[in-house]
């Protein structure tokens, strides 16, 4: 990534100190260099001075000389308080040689960028030393590496041919998973599944391959969907359905936003992304019943399901779909390794093969060696072995957690305990800015999933999981984020006061 959200450029660059040329030429070329092939665009702002010396290494005076230069130039523009800005790429250094409008040719693509505060969440993830206190992933150290050995041995035995593969994907994995997918009370053939690259692909294909623009998608007021731009990319709105201890409400679904033919309703009923919710049995089924009369279909995400610890969730909306009103999505991400990039869709088989149509278009199919590695996981019986040893350690960590929210948030906030999944859903007592705790916290080396990019409003709530970060951090992470607030709280506080 070459720019953060607020539009200023990332330098991963420094100037050679044992060359002839002097380290201010060394930067203006730099600089030159990244502006004439389109990296940076006019408008994109450089670092502050100071932080530019210190990533360059060198003292601000050397920094000094090269942005005079620039300036003189007519390259940037450095406004005292503003930062220094690049301001034209068509002065007659580059006139023969000007690079196209790669802005106005961004600004035209039509899927949106990404939330901003998940772009920073993206690129710190991978920064040195910060502590992941929400990530949605396993940690490595959950994920068997003896096991994933034993696999991918057995795989180069039987992946005889790396050529592309039938458009739903390999037979043996789809036969594989209509096995798997029976346990859960849905019998469906391997011409109903599809394989995808990870379930975020089938909500991609659902988007472009079955709606129409203005089409409303209606989902739990709070959820993983928000987050996401899909939908919204292809000009459909997402319309909120609210939410109690048991999900989302059908009976509370605005009718006004139906039409018939072009809406659909997306749920994730177990392990909510981000509040945990189960949905019981009884509003799974009320659920489907209003969208069976309503002829509305649903997508049911049924990404965190494996993931029970003591008792087995409800069983899916589609297990309970006589009429072919369920697109089922399943992810081998959250049990196993987002890495194979593998999910897959359930539904009828008109729509399945349409969408496994699309997808031949797009990319010819998901990786081939990852559906042999699945395919040998959930045969060998190795996949059920890894979560049986799987659930006692995410439990462990869960109540680890829970114990560490009573020590130091017991004053400044509530939740819920998780019956499965990754999340807590930690509800903070006192309005407080979640963005400015957010780039606090990021400053303090936390990075945190603030509950605003799960919701139409600020909600002051932040996704804490437990499944990624280890106990030592957890616990230094936790405390940390505790103080920050407690400090942002006391701050307003006065600030209210004088
Ligand atoms: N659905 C839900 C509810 C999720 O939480 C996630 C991952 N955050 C996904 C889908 C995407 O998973 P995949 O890696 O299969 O694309």
């Amino acid at each position: 990534m070459s720019k953060n959200n607020a539009g200023i450029v990332t330098v991963d660059w420094k100037p050679d100190k044992s060359e002839t040329l002097p380290l201010p030429n060394q930067i203006v070329k730099y600089i030159i260099d990244k502006i004439s092939k389109g990296d940076w665009l006019v408008g994109d702002r450089l670092p502050c001075q100071r932080e530019l010396a210190k990533i360059l290494g060198v003292n601000r005076s050397t920094l000094v000389i090269a942005i005079a230069e620039l300036v003189a130039m007519g390259i940037i523009e450095s406004n005292f308080g503003k930062g220094t800005k690049i301001v034209n790429t068509t002065w007659s250094l580059f006139m023969s040689s000007a690079p196209p409008n790669w802005k106005s040719y961004i600004n035209s693509g039509i899927h949106n960028p990404n939330v901003p505060t998940i772009q920073v969440i993206n690129r710190l993830e991978y920064k040195k030393g910060i502590i992941r206190l929400s990530t949605g992933e396993l940690s490595p150290n959950l994920i068997p590496h003896d096991m994933m050995e034993e696999a991918l041995i057995s795989v180069a035995k039987r992946a005889n041919s790396l050529n592309y593969l039938e458009p739903l994907g390999l037979i043996n994995l789809r036969q594989a998973l209509s096995n798997y997918l029976s346990r859960y009370g849905i019998h469906v053939p391997p011409s109903c599944i599809l394989i995808v690259s990870g379930s975020l692909q089938a909500l991609h294909l659902i988007s472009i391959g079955m709606l129409k623009p203005n089409s409303t998608i209606f989902t739990e007021r709070i959820s993983y969907l928000r987050s996401l731009r899909i939908f919204q990319s292809v000009k459909m709105n997402l319309q909120d359905v609210p939410m109690d201890k048991s999900g989302i409400i059908p009976a509370k679904i605005d009718t006004r936003h139906l039409s018939s033919g072009d809406s659909l309703l997306y749920t994730i009923p177990t392990f909510h992304n981000p509040t945990g919710i189960v949905m019981p049995e009884r509003r799974r089924i009320e659920l489907l019943e209003w969208c069976k009369i309503n002829q509305v279909p649903i997508i049911e995400d049924d990404a965190y399901r494996d993931l029970w610890f003591d008792h087995v969730p409800p069983l899916p909306l589609k297990s309970y779909d006589q009429h072919g009103v369920v697109l089922y999505l399943g992810t081998i991400s959250k049990s196993l390794a987002p890495g194979f990039r593998l999910g897959w869709l359930v539904g009828p088989e008109a729509v399945i093969e349409h969408l496994g149509d699309i997808k031949m278009q797009i990319d010819y199919g998901a990786n081939s060696l990852s559906q042999w590695a699945l395919t040998e996981w959930l045969e060998s019986g190795m996949y059920d072995k890894h979560l049986e040893i799987l659930r006692p350690k995410l439990i462990e960590r869960r109540d680890i957690t829970l114990q560490i929210l009573e020590r130091h948030f017991k004053n400044i906030a509530t939740w819920s305990t998780p019956k499965g999944g990754f999340y807590i859903w930690l509800k903070l007592n006192t309005k407080i800015n979640t963005a400015k705790l957010f780039n606090l916290a990021a400053e303090s080396n936390i990075l945190i999933n603030p509950g605003s990019i799960y919701d139409v409003v600020e909600n002051n709530c932040i996704r804490i999981s437990y499944s990624y970060a280890e106990i030592d951090e957890l616990i230094v992470g936790l405390q940390r984020l505790a103080d920050l607030i407690k400090n942002i709280t006391y701050k307003d506080y006065r600030e209210i006061c004088s």
